[in-house]
């Protein structure tokens, strides 16, 4: 191995330092070459973007944005677009390398991309975002497109922002082009179940750890961090398949019963008062408090590097389900394997939004639509497929379902990688 490619990955810093020490620990098992590593370790485009914004009060106002495509070799780039004000391009680089290993683990046939605005979208009207997403859009236009890049929602973006996408994309082709995004709306030929299918699939996982674990979902209790996009739904999934669900966050603080939250009767609350607090049916309980109540099950739904040295010896649940890209930093990751914490990886615990995201694609291309039902059933089976290959390659090489998911989707891609070969 290349001793700075180690020496790199050995520092966890950052969500990209992680995502590099995960990728050294994948090719530790594998016969790879140390300059197939550092492809690996490299993503194959970057691009950095300004972007101007009219405000409504006539001012200007100027955003960085980035997309980075890590990797092509097993098809055309596949990634979220996330407006927040944390984003920088180390964080899209690791974002998009997850993407990579997260697709080849599925078998979607995608590399992986990653595309951000440092901006708050809460802090900013409708029209100023449509201008924001439509100028962004137009900056990387040349490197997105059914067929080479096609993003997703993510933390602070959402159907309507993939609509100004396809619109903005579509009207420099000349005629509609529906592929060039997922996670559309139904009436643009979005898929029926995409909006709840990374819930989905992450209750789906929880709830086969749960069964590899012994609990009983009818008296297992749940923490889910983050009541978004991907929490609000794993939520209400876990609740109806019996699991209590105590407690849950999200970025203003959080709220907790022991009996078990209303979920249905949460979100209400959360569409008219914009944030979990006060809710009635609940207490309010500090926001990071919510990481280590004893519960049996965590669900980290919001965003990375939130379990981390510092409280992975506090969590007391004994599986957690990573909703959100990277929330457990490599240091604590040690940390929860060492206390027999069962830690299924974002790349498989999350996939179900690239799963039906693919199912979109295949049916914007075909101009066709299959019944919820069919995709439904069809992301259960690739779920659980993956499940049973990360359990038995951990099982079979004594080692963590987050390594065994690694190495799996790091194979594929090198398989895909030596079977091109290398241009020119
Ligand atoms: P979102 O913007 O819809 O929701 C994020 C939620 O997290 C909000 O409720 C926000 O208030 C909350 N939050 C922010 N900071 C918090 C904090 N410090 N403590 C508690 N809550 C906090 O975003 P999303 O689409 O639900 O994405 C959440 C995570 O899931 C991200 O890591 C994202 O990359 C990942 N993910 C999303 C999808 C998808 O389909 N949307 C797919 C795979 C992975």
């Amino acid at each position: 191995m290349n001793p700075s490619i180690s020496a790199e990955a050995t520092l966890t810093r950052g969500p990209l330092d992680d995502a590099k020490a995960q990728l050294a620990q994948a090719v530790a098992q594998l016969d790879v070459s140390e300059g197939v590593h550092r492809m690996l370790a490299t993503s194959r485009r970057e691009m950095a973007v300004a972007v101007p914004l009219r405000r409504d009060d006539g001012s200007i106002a100027v955003y960085e944005g980035f997309r980075v495509q890590h990797n092509f070799s097993r098809g055309p780039a596949k990634g979220g677009l996330r407006f927040s004000t944390a984003v920088d391009l180390d964080e899209v680089r690791a974002l998009a390398m997850w993407m990579t290993w997260k697709c080849a683990l599925v078998d979607v046939p995608y590399g992986g991309a990653k595309g951000g605005v440092a901006i708050e979208p809460r802090e900013h009207s409708l029209g100023e975002l449509e201008r924001v997403t439509r100028r962004y859009t137009s900056e990387i236009l040349p490197i997105i497109g059914p067929d080479m890049d096609i993003p997703a929602p993510d933390i602070g973006t959402d159907e309507r922002t993939m609509a100004w996408i396809m619109d903005t994309y579509s009207a420099s082709k000349g005629h509609t082009v529906p592929g060039v995004v997922t996670g559309k709306p139904i009436a643009l030929g979005g898929s029926l179940g995409r909006a709840s299918a990374t819930s989905r699939g992450v209750a789906h996982v929880a709830l086969l750890a749960m069964a590899s674990r012994g609990l009983d979902p009818a008296r297992t209790s749940a923490a889910v961090q983050g009541f978004g996009k991907v929490g609000r739904d794993a939520a209400r999934f876990l609740q109806e398949a019996g699991v209590t669900v105590v407690a849950v966050s999200d970025v203003d603080g959080a709220v907790i019963n022991e009996r078990g939250l209303d979920v249905t009767g949460l979100a209400a609350h959360v569409e008219a008062a914009g944030s979990v607090r006060g809710f009635e049916g609940a207490d309010d309980l500090d926001r990071d408090a919510l990481l280590t109540l004893d519960v049996d099950v965590l669900v980290p739904a919001a965003l990375e590097g939130v379990i981390t040295e510092d409280n992975a010896a506090q969590v007391r649940a004994s599986i957690v389900v990573e909703g959100a890209n990277g929330p457990t930093t490599q240091a604590a990751d040690e940390i929860l394997t060492d206390r027999d914490v069962l830690v299924v990886p974002d790349i498989l615990a999350n996939a179900g939004g690239v799963i039906v995201s693919y199912f979109e694609w295949v049916q914007s291309n075909q101009a066709y639509q299959w019944r919820e039902s069919e995709v439904n059933d069809r992301l259960a089976e690739r779920m659980t497929n993956a499940w049973h290959a990360v359990v038995e390659h951990a099982g079979a090489h004594r080692i963590t379902y987050r390594e065994a998911a690694t190495a799996l989707a790091v194979r594929r891609v090198i398989e895909a990688h030596d079977l091109r070969g290398l241009y020119p």
